[in-house]
């Protein structure tokens, strides 16, 4: 399905005003950029404590008062500091995107993970209510744990380690999803909540230490590549614009229910780094790492119901996105010199 075959939804029609909570992050931003190319507007909210307000700057010049940033924490209620820019403007969504979202940056993150998974999410449900607006939830496979079924459909209830280090962001996750639809049932809310696999591509932090950021720097700089264990795990790894295209066939759709979104095409980390070295052209070397406790052995979405509900399936394949990644980042290393 295109962008352009969406964009005559009687839902939020062409100059609506879309919250992105988290839009100065990899996806926020992403996202913003489909919205406001879609003649929509948007609000950014973010405490930048991982994103970047850069991420937005060329969407800024580009799309001038019809993108409004405000630099605050979620944690705290956002009711007054939206009225006190958007006036008596209602919002047709509420997009839940704040949260630490890379391991490194959650386990640096614990107690204030699990906050803006919890009091976070309640808040943007509050101000959702008060504008009469969908809501849409970032929800993560991170829910299905170390999953025992594989590939993993939304009627799967996951197998999470509850007190793990990795516990922080999973529950938050999932306490987020029992949160937003007690709103749903309660109260009536107008919810949308995908859960979101792997994804990666232009406007990742850096220094996030996923293993696709990682593998890309490392073999650009000719240091040797990290695997995690004996590099056999896999992931399915998704490309942004897929994601995000995802994210806007889900809001326009009538499917309340918990969505898998990602690209189901399975990688081991071995292939992955291999790949990654081909594309770079790189001689680094291959490290072993210890493997952190409880990393899933496996991932794969099972898009069955995305296809079905919102015709919506990934388009780009690894190699491309890959690559198209891999140019972002040496174009940005090369701005940075
Ligand atoms: P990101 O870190 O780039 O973006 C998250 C944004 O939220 C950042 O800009 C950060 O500053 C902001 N934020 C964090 N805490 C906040 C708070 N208390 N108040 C306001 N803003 C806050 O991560 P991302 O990859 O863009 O992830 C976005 C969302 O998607 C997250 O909710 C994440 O859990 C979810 N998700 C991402 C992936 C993925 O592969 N990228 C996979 C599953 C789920
Ligand atoms: N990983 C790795 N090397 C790295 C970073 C990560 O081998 O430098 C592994 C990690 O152990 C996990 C997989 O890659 O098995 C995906 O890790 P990432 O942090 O990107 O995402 P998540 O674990 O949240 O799926």
């Amino acid at each position: 399905m295109s962008l352009s075959d969406q964009q005559t939804s009687p839902w939020a029609p062409e100059g609506s005003w879309f919250i992105v909570a988290g839009g100065a992050g990899f996806l926020g931003s992403n996202f913003t950029r489909l919205l406001l190319e879609a003649d929509r507007n948007v609000v950014c909210i973010d405490d930048v404590s991982t994103g970047r307000w850069e991420n937005l700057a060329v969407l800024r010049e580009r799309f001038g008062d019809r993108l409004v940033t405000i630099e605050h924490d979620v944690r705290q209620p956002v009711l007054d500091v939206v009225r006190d820019r958007l006036g008596s403007t209602h919002a047709a969504g509420v997009c839940n995107l704040a949260s630490p979202a890379s391991p490194p940056a959650y386990l640096a993150r614990p107690i204030e993970t699990l906050e803006v998974g919890s009091r976070g999410t309640q808040n943007l449900l509050d101000l959702a209510l008060v504008h009469n607006a969908r809501f849409l939830q970032a929800s993560t496979s991170e829910i299905y744990g170390d999953p025992v079924v594989h590939p993993q459909p939304e009627t799967y209830w996951g197998n999470v380690n509850p007190i793990g280090p990795r516990s922080v962001y999973d529950e938050a996750k999932r306490f987020g999803e029992a949160l937003c639809c007690a709103y749903e049932r309660s109260l009536g809310l107008d919810l949308r909540l995908v859960r979101i696999f792997n994804t990666y591509g232009p406007g990742m932090q850096a220094d996030d230490g996923r293993v696709v950021t990682n593998f890309i720097h490392q073999a650009l700089a000719g240091e040797p590549l990290t695997i995690y264990g004996d590099g056999d795990q896999t992931r399915s790894f998704c490309y942004v614009d897929d994601l995000v295209c995802g994210f806007w066939s889900l809001l326009q759709s009538n499917h309340h229910g918990p969505v898998n979104i990602g690209n189901p095409v399975e990688f081991t980390m071995m292939e992955l780094a291999s790949l990654v070295l081909e594309l770079t052209g790189s001689t680094s070397a291959i490290n072993f790492h210890e493997l952190p406790e409880d990393d899933p052995k496996q991932r794969q979405p099972d898009i069955t119901l995305a296809t079905q509900v919102l015709g919506w399936e990934p388009t780009v394949a690894l190699r491309t996105g890959l690559q198209h990644t891999i140019d972002w980042f040496s174009r940005a290393a090369t701005d940075l010199r």
